[in-house]
Parts: structure tokens; C-alpha cells; sequence
């Protein structure tokens, strides 16, 4: 095996496929976000405005979240030194496991080093709690529940996104004995659509099925206390499993499932992705629980971030550029083509300063590559003036260009 042209032929095919990723060197600074600093490949440093960050509200620069995890630091020191079962549970775990559990609702909540190991940790193991399982996935699905449905070695059924007929379906066409696990998304991160919660949960009781919902495109940003869209929706009592994520609105690292307490205790105790790792560190448990006490009563600041999505969307719709129809606080413009959309990202970056990750196959369907922009409460309005100037230049030039090269 010649494991260098192999490696290399592995690159050039991602390459060709124009899935090879450019990770743009930031530095963001307290206090400065949506602002940050990017070093060009050439060394040079300028500050550019970031839009699209997953820290949705800002949360990661709040004061009382980097304060508390100061002090843990201070207290406690670096990390946690140990898996969950061997000395890696600290009070800060207990105590953001509670917070969440509370935040949900349920009895109890369990946390992993991330919402992609929460979800394929979790989904894996339920193949193994429950013999014979079905697990019925909306087809898009993220890449992590994609990756527990497939470790949960079961059969599966693939039901078109958000289509509650089809579910039906093939819910019924399922051995009517057999345990049954329902696995949707609340918010679609790349369409910014919502998954039909009722209609699921209807389903659900009839044909005695789990359900079980990812909300981390939601949580911290919709509900009273920051719950999701279930919560929003009166409907967390009727979801089963609720998995989030405390790295994108609650602007720290962490993920976690909330559930009743077998459940929990369930997962807990078989769980590998759970078991066999160290622990978050402590000051990311203390910074996660600040920010999500935080965001349980700050419903002013929600608010905010929904007006800015909002009219974000009127005022390019208005400028005459393609917003996708979204309903949440994802603001996909269609762009339409691979290299296209990195063409306008780059320029976007090289010429005004605006930072926007081209999304392009296979994260979304050929023809539909697309900016996907995220604006936050702490984006102004001056931002989008100069977002919308940005968008205008750059639609036109690399359109040119484009037609120059199509000739
Ligand atoms: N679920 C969805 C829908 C996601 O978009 C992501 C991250 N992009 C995850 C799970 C994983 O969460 P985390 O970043 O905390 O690993």
C-alpha cells in the first residue's frame, strides 16, 4: 500500500468534490463580538465582522458566564481529571445536570463532552437497552444522529423531512409489538425550519413509540425559560428524550440528554461514549450552568435576537436577494452554486470585512449551496447597512466574473 498517495488521493477527491475545507484563522476578543480578528493567509491581521457564529446571543463574552469559569479555574483548577465513574464528577456536573434537568422539565439530565456525542452515544445505546428497537429518522437529521441511528445496529426507516404521512407509513407498516424510537430536530440548522412536534408526538402515542428530539438549534433561544421549541410549543412533557447542546446559544462546550430518571439511569450506566471518557472540565460545567441559569429568565434578550433575525431577512428580501423561506433565526440566501458561493465569501472576507462560511454539498443539496448568515442581538444595525452594501458588490462581481468565465 503506497499510504501517501493514498492520503493525497483522499484530499483530491474532496477537493474535487469542492468539500475541501479553508478554516479562517479568528481571534475573537471579549467584549468585541460580533467583531473579531482574522488572520489572512499572508499574516496580515484586520478586523472583521463574524456572521455566521452559532454563539447565537453572545453568551461565550457575557460577563457572568467567563466570571464563572474564572473562578472555577481558581478554585478547582484545569480539568476534571477523570471520567465520570473515576473522580471526573465534580459539584459543577451535579449542578449543571440539575439546572438542565430542571430546564426541561424531567427528572433528570445527562451530560457528554458534546451534543454530537450526546446524540450518538445516546441514540447507540438504546439499540442495546431495547431489543428489537425500530428507529424511525427524519432524513436529515444531523450527522451525529445519523451516526447513533447506524450504531444502534437496528432496523431503521428513513422518513422524509418533517413528512408526519410518510412517518405514518412506515409507522404502521412496523410490527405493532415491536419498540418503536421516533428521532427528529426541533430547528433544521441549515433551512432554519421546525419539525412538526404534535404531529409527532400524536403519532407517537399511537403507535407506542419513543420520541426523541435534538433542540440545540433551539435551546437557550426559544421557550419562556430557554427550553426550545418544545417548550415554546407546551409539548416537553410529551417528548421522551430531549437532547441539546451548551456550545452554540449558551456559548460554552457540552452536550446533554434530559429525560426521566430511568432513562437516564439507563443511558448512564451503558452508554461508551458516556462511560469511557473524561469529563468536562469543571469550569466548563460552571460557565455552562451560569449561562443557562442565565438564559432562563432572560426572555428580553430572546426577543432581541428574533427582531434582528427578522428584520434581517425583511431587508435583504427587500434589497431583491433570495432569503430562503426560513421561520427561525437561521437566515439562509440561496446562492445556488459551489464555487459561486465561496467566490462571494471570499470577497465578502478579502474586500469588506464580513465573515460568512460559504455552505455548500454535502451539507446541503447540490443547487441550493447557500450563506447561511446568523445574526445576533449584538448585531447593529450599521452592520447590516454594511452587510447588505457588501452583498450587492459581491453579487454583481462575482456574477461577472462568472459569466466571463462561462464566456
Ligand atoms: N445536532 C445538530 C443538529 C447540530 O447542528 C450539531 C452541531 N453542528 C450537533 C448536534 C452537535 O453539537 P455540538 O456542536 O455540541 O457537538
Amino acid at each position: 500500500m503506497d499510504y501517501q498517495n493514498a492520503f493525497e488521493a483522499a484530499v483530491r477527491r474532496v477537493k474535487a468534490e469542492g468539500r475541501y475545507r479553508v478554516f479562517a484563522d479568528l481571534l475573537r476578543r471579549k467584549g468585541e463580538f460580533p467583531v473579531a480578528r482574522w488572520r489572512a493567509p499572508d499574516g496580515q491581521v484586520k478586523d472583521v465582522t463574524v456572521w455566521c457564529s452559532n454563539d447565537y446571543l453572545g453568551m461565550g463574552q457575557l460577563p457572568c458566564v467567563v466570571e464563572s469559569m474564572k473562578k472555577a479555574i481558581d478554585d478547582v483548577g484545569s480539568g476534571a481529571g477523570g471520567t465520570r465513574n473515576i473522580s471526573g464528577t465534580t459539584h459543577y456536573h451535579v449542578e449543571l445536570e440539575r439546572s438542565l434537568a430542571d430546564l426541561h422539565d424531567k427528572e433528570a439530565a445527562l451530560l457528554f463532552t458534546s451534543g454530537y456525542i450526546a446524540n450518538e452515544a445516546t441514540l447507540s445505546t438504546l439499540g442495546k437497552i431495547l431489543p428489537g428497537l425500530i428507529i424511525f429518522s427524519d432524513e436529515l437529521n444531523h450527522a451525529s444522529m445519523i451516526a447513533g441511528v447506524n450504531g444502534a445496529r437496528c432496523e431503521k426507516h428513513v422518513w422524509r423531512h418533517n413528512d408526519v404521512a410518510h412517518l405514518e407509513e412506515l409507522l404502521a407498516a412496523a410490527p405493532k409489538d415491536a419498540p418503536k424510537l421516533i428521532a427528529f430536530e426541533s430547528v433544521y440548522s441549515m433551512d432554519g425550519d421546525i419539525g412538526p412536534i404534535k404531529a409527532v408526538c400524536d403519532l407517537a402515542d399511537t403507535y407506542n413509540a419513543l420520541t426523541y428530539i435534538d433542540e440545540v438549534h433551539a435551546v437557550g433561544l426559544y421557550g419562556l425559560r430557554g427550553g426550545g421549541i418544545a417548550e415554546r410549543e407546551g409539548l416537553m412533557h410529551r417528548i421522551d428524550i430531549i437532547e441539546g447542546t451548551l456550545g452554540k446559544a449558551y456559548g460554552v462546550m457540552g452536550g446533554y440528554v434530559a429525560a426521566n430518571e430511568i432513562v437516564i439511569d439507563a443511558i448512564r450506566s451503558l452508554a461508551s461514549g458516556f462511560i469511557f471518557t473524561t469529563a468536562l472540565p469543571p469550569a466548563l460545567a460552571a460557565g455552562a450552568r451560569a449561562s443557562v441559569e442565565y438564559l432562563k429568565s432572560a426572555h428580553e434578550l430572546r426577543e432581541k435576537h428574533q427582531e434582528r433575525a427578522a428584520t434581517l431577512k425583511l431587508r435583504l428580501a427587500e434589497a431583491g436577494f433570495p432569503v430562503m423561506p426560513s421561520v427561525t433565526h437561521i437566515v439562509p440566501v440561496q446562492v445556488g452554486d459551489p464555487v459561486l458561493c465561496k467566490r462571494m465569501t471570499d470577497m465578502l472576507l478579502d474586500d469588506h470585512g464580513i465573515y460568512v462560511q460559504p455552505i455548500n454539498y454535502p451539507t446541503v443539496p447540490k443547487g441550493t449551496e447557500r450563506l447561511r448568515l446568523t445574526p445576533t442581538p449584538l448585531h447593529t444595525d450599521a452592520m447590516f447597512d454594511a452587510l447588505i452594501e457588501a452583498l450587492r458588490d459581491v453579487w454583481q462581481r462575482a456574477s461577472q466574473q462568472d459569466l466571463a468565465v462561462k464566456g
